[in-house]
């Protein structure tokens, strides 16, 4: 869950949340105010419903609940719907199962019947065969036949459902790494990619092998505050929509764009060696100082925008006997955010590059 609400709005949501929060069982921790907060804000409207509802059935919300209703919506976007994925998966697979133990039922009665009518087939002198009794074999063949058909009623319909399952899976991991705003790579994809990137088995992953250079651009938009404040929010959303315009245009296959804060961006460049990462936030820098911003139904001049950029290289220093000496990731993201810092300090509209 990320928050974007300014100072003033969430002292109001506060206000909101505050009366309602009181007014239930479980204490008033953190876990109780993220969902109350989620609540009167609107920023969730399963949580919303599901609030609601046990509201209704219950009166209050106690501790379990608190708890539950905060790890299914908003302890991790990937959990809500891991936790819906396997309550469907354990109804398909007693469906299944049930489908299954019926038909096994049905094989079984009918390879009794077959083995009469072979004995019957084979008379023994011994031993009479009993008569064979052709209405019996017609009637087992009949509910075999039925048994058969709806068991493939039920596996269509478990396909259907398996299905559906996948695509809601495949739509929330997408929508957990993807940021709603600007289309590019989330925090949390960010975070992700940072790991794999720095892994000793990076290769393994397609991505550029062990020692390879890794590279990090982090961006933040200069006086944006002053853009919201001059222009509105709409406007400063579309800044936002236009930075990250430029950032994906001119970022390198392999590499990944993040909008990793409200107005700060980064690009994460495995396999690129600091001269060309430096290169590539100038070209980053210069492109998006040169473009105007037209706000959308006005005929006023159009607005200046500029970036400050800061850039690190990862810093390997493990030997063969000490592979722990890596510089740790969120070292490296320290040190272009510090370069970032010091490009601000200079005066804003420039590249920094930070100390290894
Ligand atoms: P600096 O040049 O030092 O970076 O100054 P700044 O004004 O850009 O930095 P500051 O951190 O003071 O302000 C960032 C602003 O970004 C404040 C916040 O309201 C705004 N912001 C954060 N997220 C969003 C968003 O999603 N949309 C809009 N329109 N504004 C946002
Ligand atoms: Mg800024
Ligand atoms: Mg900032």
């Amino acid at each position: 869950m990320e928050y974007h609400h300014t100072v003033e709005r969430s002292t109001e949501l506060l206000r909101k949340a505050l009366p309602l929060m009181s007014r239930q069982a479980a204490a008033l921790h953190p876990v109780s105010y993220a969902i109350w907060y989620a609540y009167v804000a609107d920023l969730n409207s399963p949580l919303h419903q599901a609030l609601d509802a046990h509201l209704a059935a219950h009166g209050v919300l106690d501790e379990a609940a608190t708890e539950a209703l905060y790890r299914r919506h908003l302890a991790d976007p990937d959990a809500g719907t891991a936790l819906q994925v396997a309550d469907g998966m354990h109804r398909l697979l007693d469906g299944m199962q049930a489908s299954a133990a019926a038909a096994g039922d049905q094989t079984a009665r009918y390879g009794h019947t077959l083995q009469r009518l072979s004995a019957a087939l084979s008379p023994d002198e011994a031993q009479p065969a009993p008569p064979l009794a052709l209405d019996e074999l017609r009637e087992h063949t009949q509910q075999m036949q039925a048994a058969m058909a709806l068991l493939q009623r039920q596996l269509e319909e478990s396909q259907r459902e398996i299905n559906s399952l996948r695509d809601e899976v495949r739509h929330a991991r997408h929508e957990s790494l993807v940021d709603a705003l600007t289309g590019l790579g989330n925090r949390r994809a960010f975070d992700r990619r940072l790991g794999t990137s720095l892994a000793a088995d990076a290769a393994v992953l397609g991505l550029p092998p062990v020692g390879a250079p890794v590279s990090l651009l982090m961006i933040d938009i200069d006086h944006f505050k002053r853009v919201n404040d001059n222009y509105g929010h709409a406007f400063g959303d579309q800044v936002l929509r236009a930075v990250a315009q430029v950032l994906k245009a001119l970022s390198p296959e392999g590499s990944l764009a993040a909008r990793v804060g409200g107005e700060e961006f980064a690009l994460l460049l495995p396999g690129t060696p600091m001269n060309d990462a430096r290169a590539l936030a100038e070209k980053l820098r210069a492109t998006v100082a040169a473009s105007r911003i037209r706000r959308k139904g006005t005929d006023t001049a159009a607005e200046r925008i500029t970036v400050s950029l800061g850039v690190a290289q990862y810093l390997r220093r493990s030997a063969p006997d000490n592979p722990d000496a890596d510089e740790a990731p969120a070292e490296f993201v320290d040190r272009a955010d510090r370069a970032l810092y010091a490009a601000k300090q200079a005066g804003r509209d420039r590249v920094m590059v930070a100390a290894a």
